[in-house]
């Protein structure tokens, strides 16, 4: 047997102004100036907690043949310029069709990418991949949770199946799960059979999170409905919200053996389950002066999540709202991670470990994050910002902070990065010199992902009330799109068709 796998992903904030390039896919796809052949794609997933981890592993468990013909990502950031797009599909395309023959096709896709033509270009790159092997072939799509389906994915793909955890800690299992189906798919040992439902809802971040409820039982729910006599997976997308497009939102997908009918009667339960949760998923924001509250009662580790200047969600990482806030209170034992600031890395480096510089901190990409401080810091440490993700999200993979400073301003530590990442993993903060039994409040710029290795050594998480292009409220976007005003919350008075 013998499976081509392709995986191009981006998560795109249509609100972010910066557009993104090739460059971005080259440089957070981390195979240099070139766009990574099978054998690199191998040596940088295999053995990992990601998608084509779990592809790998699974290939090599059932004795199948699996061909890597390409696998890039770019940063959450904003719309994907055409030439980019074209020039990325036309690469996969291309490289599919020299590696042909072959019995399937395992798709690495987000579900959130938007690009100057394409408002859903995930439906667009399987159509096109559709095309180039014909209906003939299988093809297994693998989504994000935060994927925003449109109708025009699962009319072009054979089966969907997307991350069931926020945080993504299930991005093997799930990879796993897509080669095994595929494998049993060319064996005809099972014939899918794919229903969907778009529900008239829009959902944000920190509730979104399936560690916490109403998500975690629902997540309980899932398995079980996916486990009955019949079923072979399900899906929930929950949608991500911070891009203007007409297929924004939540959706299901039930996926059943040669059966439409129980996949379509599981995936109206599943709708019916989430809808009856809607009220609950509304998140309540803190403010940073509350946190400083909170913290000084509570003994033991607090943490403000600044989910509103999330880069993991196409924001710009360089807020300074609660920083502000902690350097004018003098917050001794509060530390911002990760905050990114090249220039000031810069300042630092040129002074050197120890010393004291002038720096003109943050609110450089935009203006909607705070504005930027004109501080006094010291230099703490200086490293080059290379780590391995030790959490359960992405473990094994090796990322980079590109070079990173440690500044303490007025009491408040400060990890100051080259390159915009969020904050998930503990190892982040070890690079930077950042014990986390030395810090009382943590800012992170993160909405949920921080939890999975974090979650367990802190007393308190708080969802931060900051201004920002990932703020979890509705009410601070003016979408255009037609559809999301018939959504709930916009519209209270939606109802599930
Ligand atoms: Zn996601």
């Amino acid at each position: 047997m013998r499976i081509l796998s392709g995986g191009l992903q981006h998560e795109t904030n249509t609100f972010a102004i910066t557009p993104t390039t090739i460059a971005d896919f080259q440089r957070d796809s981390h195979f240099g100036d070139e766009l990574g052949d099978a054998f690199q794609i191998r040596q940088r997933f295999q053995g990992t907690n990601t998608i084509h981890g779990g592809y790998l592993q699974a290939a090599d468990d059932l004795g199948a043949e699996l061909v890597p013909v390409l696998n890039l990502r770019a940063y959450p950031s904003g719309i994907v310029t055409k030439e980019t797009f074209e020039l990325l599909v036309g690469e996969l395309i291309g490289r599919i069709h020299a590696a042909l023959p072959a019995d399937g096709i395992l798709l690495d896709l987000h579900g959130a990418m938007v690009t100057e033509e394409f408002e859903d270009a995930e439906a667009e790159i399987v159509r096109r991949v559709r095309e180039a092997v014909g209906d003939a072939v299988p093809i297994v799509v693998s989504l994000d949770l935060h994927a925003n389906v449109s109708p025009a994915l699962p009319d072009v793909s054979d089966v969907i199946i997307g991350f069931d955890t926020y945080p993504h800690v299930d991005m093997g299992e799930r990879g796993y799960e897509a080669m095994a189906m595929m494998a049993a798919m060319v064996e005809k040992k099972v014939d899918p059979k794919m229903a969907y439902r778009q529900l008239p809802l829009l959902t944000l971040p920190p509730m979104q999170c399936t560690l916490r409820e109403p998500m975690s039982s629902f997540l309980k729910k899932l398995k079980l409905l996916e486990s009955q006599e019949g079923m072979l997976t399900a899906t929930v997308a929950m949608g991500f919200p911070f891009a203007d497009v007409h297929c924004m939102g939540v959706s299901v997908i039930a996926v059943a053996e040669d059966d439409l009918e129980l996949a379509e009667a599981v995936a109206d339960q599943l709708a019916q389950m989430l809808w009856d949760l809607k009220k609950q998923l509304q998140p309540n924001l803190v403010t940073i002066e509350d946190a400083m509250q909170q913290s000084r009662e509570t003994d033991g580790l607090v943490i403000f999540a600044d989910g509103s200047d999330n880069p993991g969600g196409g924001a710009p990482c360089d807020g300074t709202v609660a920083l502000e806030a902690l350097v004018e209170a003098g917050f001794k034992g509060a530390v911002v991670a990760t905050f990114y600031d090249p220039e000031t890395v810069q300042v630092a480096q040129a002074a050197g470990k120890g010393s004291t510089v002038q720096v003109a901190l943050g609110a450089k990409v935009d203006d909607r994050h705070g504005k930027t401080l004109h501080v006094e810091a010291r230099v703490l440490k200086l490293c080059d910002g290379a780590f391995v993700f030790g959490g359960p999200m992405a473990q094994g993979l090796s990322d980079t902070l590109g070079d990173t400073a440690l500044l303490e301003v007025n009491g408040v530590r400060v990890v100051v990065t080259s390159v915009r990442k969020q904050c998930i993993d503990r190892n982040m903060l070890k690079v930077a010199g950042v014990e986390l039994d030395s810090v009382s409040l943590l800012v992170l710029k993160s909405a949920v992902h921080y939890r999975a290795d974090f979650g367990l050594y802190a007393k308190l998480m708080l969802d931060a009330d900051t201004p920002g292009i990932h703020r979890p409220d509705f009410n601070c976007f003016n979408y255009q799109n037609g559809r999301s005003g018939q959504c709930y919350p916009l519209n209270p008075l939606a109802e599930l068709a």
